[in-house]
């Protein structure tokens, strides 16, 4: 159960409270979110006692929780969650496109994708700096360096710029240079990392684990929101299924699901859930179709050439046209 407070609560209402769930054993917990402070109480049976408690003028609503994540559940909170980075609005109901290579590899190279995928309707640039590659023999990301070209490229085009943080002692560095921070699929679950990055003014993007739940998905937002962060982003990258035909099962009826448990916004990134450049088109226009606020699309100059994920990039041509029969699908829908 939640308990939200008037913003005029006082200090000394908010500790009466407190005491008074303590007391009872009701094992309360704290959190800010948004400026609100919001009280969590283990339901017990007396919990008609605690509907009593909205009769307190500080006491705005009390919210019974059947979930067990709360703060990101629809339950606590009914409409949308809204995200503003610039001028791009995340989960307002247009589609926003996130773009970009799998890896920064040059500035010319992050350049050049980041121009292309602009003009074609990018809304949001995207490359990687730190890679969790599967092979400590692959190709690692340029570090510093390569935040430096995302940066550049990003204040070049006018495009916000998203980029994955693996690493605790990397996240002051990632955060002078991104606007958006992403928790990749292999780090879903790293809670240490899930609440450092909840003390952070910064969106998050969370993908989802490679075996992970819904409900494990949503504990894991759930970390970052009650430590403070409510700018959270799901993405849907594909789990791990018997199928070995596609890298990953992009499990597209994640995104009406969540929206039916969650206020959240969620992205589909069909690059990393096929693993097939000739997927992704298909895949792209059926997350659309599904209900997704946005996708993730890795893009390549030149994919063969790629240092990683290079079979599952769009070269910028197909990406433009991709954008094209996506602004017209997002009409009819
Ligand atoms: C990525 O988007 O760069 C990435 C590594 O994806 P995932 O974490 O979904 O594998
Ligand atoms: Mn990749």
């Amino acid at each position: 159960m939640l308990i939200t407070l008037s913003i005029n609560a006082t200090t000394e209402q908010i500790n009466n409270l407190y005491n008074n769930l303590a007391e009872k054993k009701l094992n309360p917990q704290v959190y800010q979110i948004d400026g609100q402070t919001v009280i969590s109480v283990e339901k017990k049976d007396n919990s008609l006692e605690l509907v009593a408690l909205e009769a307190m003028g500080f006491v705005e609503k009390v919210i019974p929780i059947t979930k067990p994540y709360k703060l990101v559940s629809k339950e606590y909170k009914n409409h949308n969650t809204v995200i503003k980075v610039g001028d791009v609005e995340i989960g307002s109901g247009k589609i926003q496109i996130i773009a970009g290579p799998c890896a920064v590899e040059s500035k010319e190279q992050i350049m050049e994708t980041a121009f292309a995928v602009k003009e074609a309707g990018a809304t949001i640039l995207r490359g990687g700096a730190f890679k969790p590659r599967t092979s400590p023999y692959s190709f690692q990301g340029l570090g510093e360096e390569g935040l430096i070209y995302l940066a550049e490229a990003g204040r070049q085009t006018g495009l916000p710029v998203i980029t994955e943080i693996m690493d605790i002692k990397d996240i002051e560095l990632v955060c002078k240079y991104a606007d958006i921070l992403q928790i990749g699929s292999r780090n879903m679950q790293n809670y240490s990392l899930l609440r450092e990055l909840a003390a952070m003014d910064k969106p998050v993007m969370l993908k989802r684990g490679l075996a992970a739940t819904l409900e494990e998905w949503l504990l894991a937002a759930e970390y970052l929101m009650a430590g403070g962060n409510s700018k959270i982003i799901l993405c849907e990258r594909g789990i791990r299924t018997f199928e070995t035909h596609t890298r990953n099962t992009l499990d597209l009826s994640a995104v009406p699901a969540i929206k039916e448990l969650s206020h959240l916004p969620i992205f589909v990134d069909p690059s990393h859930g096929t693993g097939k450049w000739k997927l992704v088109k298909p895949m792209a226009k059926a997350a659309v179709a599904a209900g997704a606020d946005g996708l993730m699309l890795e893009v390549h100059p030149q994919p063969s050439q790629a240092y990683s994920d290079g079979e599952q990039s769009l070269t910028p041509n197909n990406f433009k046209i991709l954008m094209e029969e996506i602004k017209r699908l997002a009409a009819v829908l």
